[in-house]
Parts: C-alpha cells; structure tokens; sequence
C-alpha cells in the first residue's frame, strides 16, 4: 500500500509512555485500557493512507468521567492523545501520528434526549449517524447531517470533521445542527458551550470554533442538535447527459428556475461505468448523471420544474422520476455504494473533496482532465454539485505512480483556490491536506489558528501533526 508519510512531530519518551499506561490502568481499570500491540493495532488506522505510528494504548472511554481522566493523565505524564469515533475519516484524523493514547469514543452512544417541543436532541459522541436518523425519524423529526457513511460514522467524528454530505445543499453542514457542547479539555476540565435554544449570542461562539477542529482542541462527550419536523413528501429525479459539461450546466440551469433540492449529486462518464460494471444498467448514452431530490410542500411541482430545467440542457439524454420508495431507496443505495464501486477499479484510490463556487464546477473538471493528461493518472468524479463539493478521485496500482498521483493532487489543490473555491468541503484538512494548506490561507491567518490552538492545549498534546503544516509534510 502506498502510504502517506506521518508528518514530523515529537514522539513522547518510553518512560512517560509506561508511565501513562500505569496511570491509566490504575484510574480506568485494565478492561478499559488496550495495550497489547494487536489489540491496538485496528485503532492506528482511519479510511485514508496516511500512516501513523501504532498506538501505545487505547482506552475505551464509556464516559464523560473517563474521557477527562484520560486528558489529565496525558498531561500529567506528557503523552499526545488522539480522539476517535468511528475511524472513517479520510484525511488521517484519527491516526496517531505521535503514538501515545488513541481515546476512543465510540462506547459512549446514547442518545439522551429528543424534545419534541423545543425541537432538540441530546446525544453522546460513539452514537452512529444513521441511527440517530432513524431514532428523531421515529418522532417525525429531522436531522438533516448525512454523510455517505451514515451507517459507520459517529457523531462525534461529525462534529469534528464538520461533516457534510448530499442534503447540505438545503440544509447545511453539521455546525448549522449544533446548539451547543459538553466537551473536555487537556488536563481533563469539563466545559459547557452553547445553548439549548435555536436563539443565542452570549459571548464568541466557542461552539462553532469546535466544531470542525478535527480533534484538536477539545474531546466532546455530548452535543445539544436542532431538529425541524421531517418534511411531509420527498421527490427524487435522474437526469442523463451524454456528458459532464452538459451536466454541470444543467446545476446552474436547476439553480436558476428557484428550486431548491435538498440533493443535487453529480457523477462523471468514468464514475457510470464504475457503476455500471456493478451490474446497474445505466442508458449507454448517458456519460454524466444528476441525482436530484427535493422535499416537503409541492414537490410535484418542484420536481417537474428541475424536469423542466434539465431537459432544456442541450445534451440532456433522459429524465427519469422515482415512482415509489422502492425505487428511491434503490437511487440512494447506487448512490451510497460509489465509493467501494470505484475502489475497485485500481488498487489504490485516493478522494479529495476539494469545494468551487457552482459555475466554476465545468471549469473544474476540465482543468482535473487537464491534469489528468500532464500527470498520466487516472481520475474520475462524483459528488455534491449543488455546493460545488466535487469528489476527485484519483486511481493508480503500482506504488511507483505515487509521486505522480502526488503531483496531480497538488495540482488539484492550486487550481481549486485559483478557481476561488477551497481545498476541503467535509472531510477536513487534517495529515493529508496540511501541506497545501498556505495554498489558501495568509500567514498571518494561520500563525492565529496557531495561537488558537496554543490557548487550548499548549503542549500541543491532543491529536499533534493535524491541520497545519509541519516539517516531515511533504512539500507543495
Ligand atoms: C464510504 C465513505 C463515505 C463518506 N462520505 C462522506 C460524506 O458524504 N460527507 C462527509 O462529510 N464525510 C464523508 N466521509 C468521511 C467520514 O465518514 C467523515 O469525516 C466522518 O465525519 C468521520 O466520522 P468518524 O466517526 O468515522 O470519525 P473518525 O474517523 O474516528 O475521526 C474523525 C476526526 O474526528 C476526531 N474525533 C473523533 N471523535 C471525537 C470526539 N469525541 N471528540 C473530538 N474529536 C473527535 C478524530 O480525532 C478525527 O480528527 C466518508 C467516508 C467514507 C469511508
């Protein structure tokens, strides 16, 4: 596997490391601390290939108390810890790049609380995405937050990546859903952000800066989530084109006629054949495909004007309306799977989710095409083109391809910010995405993200090596 190198960080002497695990053992008990190598070994990894140093211990936090105990003892005995949740992450968020003590929070998952009056949940961190969604839908309630990898992800690794996903056209992202967090610092203080109402101005907004921190700065153990009614009807539509410029116009041309649909994804000629070799029958015209949902009042109408709009597109091949649940489910589940449908057509496979403002997505693919032919690595495309949130995927099985798969990332990158769009639109910066952060950001904006950070954990012990750039990155 051809791994990204661990960025240059300090590694905590043995002897604070054995003395770290003693102390955990004798404040958790040894049922909820793992230092056997193979039993740790699952929990130095997350879906990206960034490639981190094995965890010296990981505990299994079952609680608030547990989380804090873990974060004084790490400052105690000097050991960086790493927070987990579900280890889905694509950006190496998770992996311990310094070693020390992985923090896992996956065990702590309950769900609170839902207020159907004040339109509120309360949940803990290790709770999965989808279930969540199944629990407020059983009350008639929404979460709008849906990541690809609802059924894997945790909630606490939502807040920290500040997850997306394809309902973030209507809906937003995971801060625009969070009132407010428990949430424990270095040194094991407990905090209390935000609020419980939708209302709220007191003070910065601590919450918002937590979120989407990767991990970095606090360890949250509950969040307070806003809810609004589950919308009454949903209409999905497929929308055909014989290719992805037709297609991506056809973004603006939706946009443009008032609709605004809670989903609006996009997958490339390469992506349908990824499919299609799944055994989905795809029309042979079609080299580019929308899949457009839209919910709660009027969606028949809203439906037919997207219809409308697409099939107006010169190089629009077909319009297809979802008859019933069976066939939406269906749409989805085709949709969901893209990930592992394109993961095997070569042995290694990276996903960017760089972000364009919409009517730059054409000039986007072009440019990815473009470096595609400079860099002779195979790429393909899908994703969130209602929010400009495209997925680059790149393809290659010969370790030796490497520095050219590299190379056309970094290229990648400097074209999305001269296009004025930006590097990460939810999967987060973290190892893979440090070096080319000065790509977009000034010096001076994150010399103060630094001093952020510096305010929260000054020994620079909780999750070391994310974010910002350090000397082991590659460089740019
Ligand atoms: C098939 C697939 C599809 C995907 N689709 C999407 C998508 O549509 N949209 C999207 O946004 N992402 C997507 N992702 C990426 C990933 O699922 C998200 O980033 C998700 O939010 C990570 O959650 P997790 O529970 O797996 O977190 P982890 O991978 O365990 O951790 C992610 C980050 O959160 C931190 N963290 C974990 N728990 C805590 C905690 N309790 N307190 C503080 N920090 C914590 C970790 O340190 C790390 O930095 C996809 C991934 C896969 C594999």
């Amino acid at each position: 596997m051809a791994l990204l190198r661990a960025p240059s960080v300090r590694i905590p002497p043995r002897a604070a490391v054995d003395r770290a695990k003693i102390e955990l053992e004798r404040r958790l008990g040894p049922s909820k601390v793992l230092t056997d190598a193979e039993a740790c070994a699952p929990y130095g990894a997350d879906d990206s290939d960034v490639e981190g140093r094995p965890p010296d211990a990981v505990v299994l936090a079952a609680s608030t108390q547990d989380v804090a105990t873990v974060l004084a003892v790490a400052e105690a005995c000097d050991v960086p810890v790493t927070p987990r949740a579900g280890g889905t992450g694509r950006t190496g968020g998770a992996v311990p790049v310094a070693g020390g003590i992985v923090l896992a929070t996956g065990a702590i998952a309950r769900v609170k609380e839902i207020d159907r009056a004040n339109l509120v949940a309360v949940v803990e961190p290790g709770v999965v995405t989808g279930d969540l969604h199944r629990a407020v839908e059983g009350e008639g309630l929404f979460y709008a937050p849906d990541p690809n990898s609802l059924d894997s992800c945790c909630l606490g690794g939502n807040l920290a990546e500040n997850a997306g996903g394809p309902r973030a056209f209507k809906y937003g992202v995971t801060r625009d859903w969070v009132l407010g967090l428990e949430a424990c610092l270095v040194g094991g203080k407990v905090l209390r952000t935000g609020k419980r109402t939708v209302k709220g101005v007191t003070g910065y907004d601590v919450t918002a800066l937590l979120v989407g921190s990767e991990g970095t700065l606090a360890v949250f153990t509950e969040a307070t989530l806003r809810l609004v009614p589950n919308p009454p009807a949903v209409g999905t539509l497929l929308a055909l084109f014989s290719d992805v410029g037709a297609a991506a116009r056809a973004v603006g041309a939706i946009v443009a006629a008032g609709v605004v649909p809670r989903c609006l994804e996009m997958l490339d000629a390469a992506t349908l054949a990824a499919v299609r070799a799944q055994g989905v029958s795809i029309d042979d015209r079609a080299g580019a495909m929308l899949l457009v949902e839209v919910d709660g009042e009027g969606v028949e109408g809203a439906l037919e004007r997207v219809g409308e709009a697409a099939s107006g597109q010169p190089g629009c091949v077909d319009v297809l309306v979802a008859q019933d649940a069976g066939q939406r489910d269906r749409l989805w589940a085709a949709r969901r799977m893209l990930s592992k449908a394109t993961r095997k057509l070569a042995r290694h496979k990276l996903s960017e989710d760089v972000v364009v403002p919409r009517t730059r997505i054409a000039d986007l693919l072009a440019k990815t095409d473009a470096i595609g032919e400079e860099t002779g690595v195979r790429h393909l495309a899908y994703g969130h083109a209602g929010d400009g949130n495209l997925h680059v995927n790149f393809l290659w099985n010969d370790d030796a391809e490497r520095p050219a798969v590299d190379l056309a990332i970094g290229l990648l990158m400097r074209a999305t910010v001269d296009l004025g769009g930006t590097l990460s639109g939810e999967h987060g910066i973290g190892v893979s995405k440090a070096q080319y952060l000065p790509l977009e950001q000034s010096e001076d904006l994150i010399a103060l993200q630094r001093r952020i950070k510096h305010a929260f954990d000054p020994k620079d012990l909780l999750n070391p090596g994310k974010i910002f750039p350090t000397a082991g990155h590659r460089a740019c």
